[in-house]
Parts: C-alpha cells; sequence; structure tokens
C-alpha cells in the first residue's frame, strides 16, 4: 500500500471523553470515528487491524473443526417469547417494529436463531456433534458504553454454538474450543487467563472467560499463587476461616454512635478493628426482606448472594424507606440483634466465627458492642456470600489468591439443554427416539480485542501492535531532496522486493518531513520502520528501528532481509 493512496487520518487533539489509552490512541491513529454513543465507523486504517484479529479468529475455529454461516443480525420477537428472553433480557434488547407493526430485535446475541436453524435442520444423532459459527456485529443497548469499541453498543463478535446429545460430547467440544480461544489469543500476542466464570443464576454448567490482563479491565479477576486457580471474583469462593467460632466474653451493650454510619466511621470512633465488626446489608427477597452479614472489612458478592434460595436470583437493595419500615433505622446503623423475625440473617463464613463483635444497633445513632451470634443474633444460615481479597486461601487449597482486572475477551460456555428444550429442538438418537439436544456457546469479542491489544501494548508516542495484529508489518519511509526521486525509487524498488518476499509493507511516499512521518508511523504502531534516503542509499544502508526499540542502526538489504523474514515473538500467555 501506498500511503499517497490510502485514508491515513490521524488526529492530535482527542475528545475528554477517552478516558483510556486505547480509546485515545485509537481515536488519534485515526482507526474509528464515533457516530453516536457506543456507535463507530472503523476506518480503513482501523478496519485493516480488525480483519487481521478476524483472520486469526477464523482460522482457528475452522481448525477446531466449527463450519462458518451466517444469520441475520434483526431477529423476530416471536423466536425469543419461546426463550423467555424477550422481557428477561432486559433494556440491552434493541427492539424495533416493521411497518406492518411486527417487532423484531436487532441480535445481541444468536442463541434463538441458532436453535432454530438447529431443529429444522438437524434431525438425527448422526449429524452430531456439530459447531456452527459466524463473525457477526452484534447491537446491546449498554448502560454506560465507554472505552470506545471496548464496551460499545455495536460491535464485532465471534459466535460459536455447539449441539450433542450427552455431556461427554459437550465436554470434549468444550476442551477443543478452550484450547482454540487459548490458541487465538497466544497467536495475537496477549497476556491473558482463562478464568472460571459465573454461570448465572441457572448455574450448573462449565463457563471459563478469557481475560486480557490490564489494570483499566472492568473484571476483577482472583487467582492462586500457588496454583493454577484462576476465577472472576464474581465467582471465586472464600474459603471458610479455619477454626471453631470463640465463646462469647463480653455482655451486649448498646452504645451512642451519632452520626457514625459506615464501618469506617464506627470503628473510629469506637477504636475498634473492622474485622471484629459486622456489616449489614439488606436485599429483596422473594417474601420481604433479607439481611446479608458480613465481616466489616469485607464485602458482599452479589452474584453469589443473587444465588441464595432467598433471593429471587438478582441481589437488589432494600431503599432506605423500606428498612426503616421493617427495622425502624436508617441503613447505617442496622444489625443482625433484634431484628423482625421475618427478615432471615444470611451469615458470610468469615463473620460467622466472630465472637464479642461491633454491629448496628437498629436504632439511629446506635451501635452495638459485645455482640454474639446465637445468644444475641439469630443465623438463618452460613454460606459464602463475600467477595474474596487478596491474601485468602486459594479454593483449591493450595496457595493464598492475589487480585488482578481484566478485559473479557472471550467466553465458552455449556449451555446444556435450556435452549433445545424450550425451543424444541430434537433429533433421533440411535434407538430411533426423539432427544433434546444440548448446547455450548463459545463468544470472542472481536472488536473489543482490538482494543484490549492497545491497553496491553502502547507507550507515550502511541500503539505498539503484536505483529499478527499490526495494519501493516513494515513501513518504508521515504526521505526525499527536493528535484531528486531517486530515494522514492530506491524505496519503491525495495517496497516490491518486500512484497514479493511476502512481507506485508507500506510505503509512506506522502512527502512529509521526517519528524511528523515518524510520528505518524509510530502513532499507528507499525513494528518495523525503514528509512530510504538519498545518504543512506549512498552508504549503501537503510535505517532500521523496530517500534519497541530506541534506537535505529543502519543495515544492508541483505541484513534487512533477514531480520523482516522472522516475525517477532508474539509473547502469548503467561
Ligand atoms: P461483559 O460482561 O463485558 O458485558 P458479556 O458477558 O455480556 O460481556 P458475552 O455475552 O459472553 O459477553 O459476549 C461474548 C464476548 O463479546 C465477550 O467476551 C466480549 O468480549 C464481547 N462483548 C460483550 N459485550 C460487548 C460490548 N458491549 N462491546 C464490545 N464487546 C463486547
Ligand atoms: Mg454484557
Amino acid at each position: 500500500m501506498r500511503l499517497s493512496q490510502f485514508h491515513l487520518a490521524t488526529v492530535k487533539e482527542v475528545p475528554a471523553d477517552a478516558e483510556i489509552a486505547s480509546h485515545r490512541l485509537m481515536l488519534r491513529a485515526g482507526m474509528l470515528r464515533k457516530l453516536a454513543a457506543g456507535i463507530y465507523t472503523w476506518t480503513p486504517l482501523g478496519l485493516r487491524v480488525l480483519r487481521k484479529v478476524e483472520t486469526v479468529v477464523r482460522e482457528e475455529m475452522d481448525r477446531a473443526g466449527a463450519i462458518e454461516m451466517l444469520m441475520p443480525s434483526i431477529q423476530p420477537r416471536e423466536l425469543w417469547e419461546e426463550t423467555g428472553r424477550w422481557e428477561k433480557f432486559g433494556g440491552q434488547l434493541l427492539k424495533i417494529r416493521d411497518r406492518k407493526e411486527q417487532e423484531f430485535c436487532y441480535g445481541p446475541t444468536h442463541e434463538e436463531v441458532i436453535t432454530d436453524f438447529a431443529r429444522n435442520e438437524l434431525k438425527s444423532y448422526k449429524q452430531l456433534p456439530i459447531t456452527f459459527y459466524q463473525i457477526q456485529t452484534k447491537f446491546r443497548d449498554e448502560i454506560r458504553p465507554r472505552f470506545g469499541v471496548m464496551r460499545a453498543r455495536e460491535f464485532m463478535m465471534k459466535d460459536a454454538y455447539s449441539f450433542h446429545l450427552d455431556m461427554e460430547s459437550l465436554d470434549n467440544t468444550y476442551r477443543t474450543m478452550y484450547d482454540a480461544y487459548a490458541r487465538i489469543f497466544s497467536r495475537l500476542g496477549l497476556r491473558f487467563r482463562a478464568v472460571q466464570a459465573d454461570t448465572g443464576a441457572i448455574g450448573g454448567h462449565a463457563s471459563h472467560e478469557f481475560q486480557v490482563l490490564a489494570d483499566s479491565g472492568e473484571d476483577a479477576l482472583a487467582y492462586s499463587d500457588g496454583s493454577d486457580y484462576a476465577a472472576n471474583v464474581e465467582l471465586a469462593e472464600a474459603k471458610a476461616p479455619e477454626g471453631e467460632r470463640p465463646a462469647p466474653l463480653a455482655e451486649l451493650e448498646r452504645v451512642n454512635t451519632p452520626t457514625q454510619r459506615s464501618i469506617t466511621e464506627v470503628t473510629d470512633f469506637l477504636g475498634e478493628d473492622p474485622r471484629h465488626c459486622v456489616k449489614t446489608v439488606m436485599v429483596r427477597g422473594t417474601e420481604g426482606l433479607v439481611a446479608l452479614c458480613v465481616r466489616g472489612d469485607h464485602e458482599v458478592n452479589e452474584v453469589k448472594a443473587a444465588k441464595l434460595e432467598e433471593l429471587p436470583g438478582e441481589s437488589v437493595l432494600a431503599s432506605e424507606q423500606e428498612i426503616l419500615a421493617a427495622v425502624g433505622a436508617q441503613p447505617g446503623f442496622i444489625g443482625p440483634v433484634g431484628l423482625p423475625d421475618s427478615i432471615p440473617v444470611i451469615v458470610d463464613r468469615s463473620a460467622a466465627v466472630l465472637a464479642d463483635f461491633v454491629c448496628g444497633g437498629n436504632a439511629n445513632g446506635t451501635h452495638y458492642v459485645g455482640a454474639n451470634w446465637e445468644r444475641d443474633a439469630r443465623i438463618a444460615r452460613v454460606a459464602d456470600i463475600r467477595k474474596v481479597v487478596a491474601g485468602d486461601l486459594s479454593p483449591d487449597g493450595e496457595g493464598t489468591l492475589r487480585l488482578a482486572r481484566g478485559i473479557e475477551v472471550g467466553h465458552v460456555f455449556q449451555l446444556g439443554g435450556r435452549y433445545a428444550e424450550s425451543m424444541g429442538a430434537n433429533v433421533l438418537d440411535e434407538g430411533g427416539k426423539s432427544r433434546s439436544m444440548l448446547m455450548g456457546c463459545y463468544g470472542v469479542g472481536v472488536s473489543r480485542i482490538v482494543a484490549a491489544a492497545i491497553e496491553q501494548n502502547h507507550d507515550e508516542r502511541g500503539i505498539l501492535w503484536p505483529e499478527p495484529m499490526a495494519p501493516w508489518r513494515v513501513a518504508i519511509c521515504v526521505i526525499g531532496n527536493k528535484g531528486s526521486t531517486q530515494a522514492l525509487d530506491a524505496a519503491t524498488e525495495l517496497y516490491q522486493a518486500l512484497a514479493g518476499r511476502g512481507i506485508e509493507c507500506v510505503l509512506d511516499d506522502r512527502g512529509l518531513r521526517p519528524g511528523p512521518m515518524f510520528a505518524d508511523m509510530e502513532l499507528i504502531g507499525i513494528p518495523h520502520r525503514i528509512v530510504v534516503s538519498e545518504r543512506g542509499l549512498a552508504a549503501g544502508t537503510f535505517e532500521y528501528r523496530a517500534r519497541h526499540e530506541a534506537d535505529s542502526k543502519a543495515v544492508t538489504r541483505e541484513e534487512l532481509f533477514e531480520l523482516l523474514d522472522k516475525p517477532l515473538l508474539a509473547e502469548g500467555n503467561i
């Protein structure tokens, strides 16, 4: 590609709402243009990168035996009614109406469409197992689209769906897909981890997320320093503390805490340690309020709490009015002692072993000290309802947990029977009996990967693409002298020679001064830069610089070929 014939449009000023490096750099490099909130145009430069990612994903899906197809993005309401998701999917589902008043949605995902396809196409066990995939545009009306294409409303996903008659077959394909994902992210040169993930309120089946490690990531991950255990914090189990609860020593006493509501305020005021406090969070249960109690230095894990049978499948905080009406105190002063019998008290394992603890007094401006379970406060149930913290024992018993942040770029999930059953997707088994199929689904955030890669690979001058994702591997920059085409001619010849060796390059023949030309190539992250100048030609050399190196060096044509024939190593998994 000759840059003079391309539309490269880097920009100096980026909007203030671009909060993270990848968003800023994608705008500055001119890879994206915003059309509306969470909706972007991929410029020719951006598209080159997106296509690179797509290619790796496609190659690995094909290699894993998945079969490519393409489903529509507009989906009829009736299909979504069959699975109950027309209502249940919530506000992310963009609903639209056609001129005949028929209702549709813009597909946020394709379980319904693929299951409909499968029930029509698949008739016999002989056709199983089978995995279909597509690379296609999704729309989710995200509450808070942000970070550019990282959390967009319209985005590109690779989604695959597998069909089986038994769990063993589902397990096998799940493993194949898991391995394919590991290869995809390794080939793309990303540092990532596969972590156990939540399977939602329905639960029960395996699920892993592939997380690119980055401080700006929206997901919190926990991993063991002594084993390969890794999980999304949403899911990570907090082990029960060892040992029994000590016997009560203190008397229960109500103390005045006139304005102290938060754990920090209360413990500072009373000179106590937050680890000797019980924090109470009121949520809406299926029948009235439910009190969730965790240790003062811990937080309730809403995803775990949502799975409690007392809760309706989600964890919603009670309002101040609801709490006042039920308990007679404001949220900062509530605790497990003396709550009405109608409110079950569910206690985290770490809070359940406390004795002589501090908790809310259930009257405004008061707390209790010297409180004890059973003697002073009922326990309906002890359960694991807190978020793990760094230093917790690893759930597998080996090592302690550390925390990291990640960007979810892929998700593999055993759906089991739920879609096939509700939509009647059956095949005949070996005995000629009609049986419902099992399914797996496997998503990759193709457009999000582009942003995630930049989060991991950038410096103050711009992007440092892992080679497999770079818009071009090599930039040939021409420094011309007035009235002479010598440098341009030599650069063009070199460009053709490299292209002939299968090395993808771009020729910067825009006639810019070296400063702005180099700045552009650094900003857009081209891994290798070659400068062709009359001075170099006179010495029989080119000036070469790798994007991640500080210095350039003079190399001969042969040295250059040798250098570029071998790709830079991808960093791969950690
Ligand atoms: P998230 O928790 O980030 O919202 P999700 O669990 O809703 O993701 P899935 O339904 O599993 O995502 O979709 C598969 C993949 O699509 C995700 O792993 C992610 O990489 C990508 N993805 C999901 N939502 C978005 C979005 N709003 N913008 C860009 N990519 C997305
Ligand atoms: Mg989501």
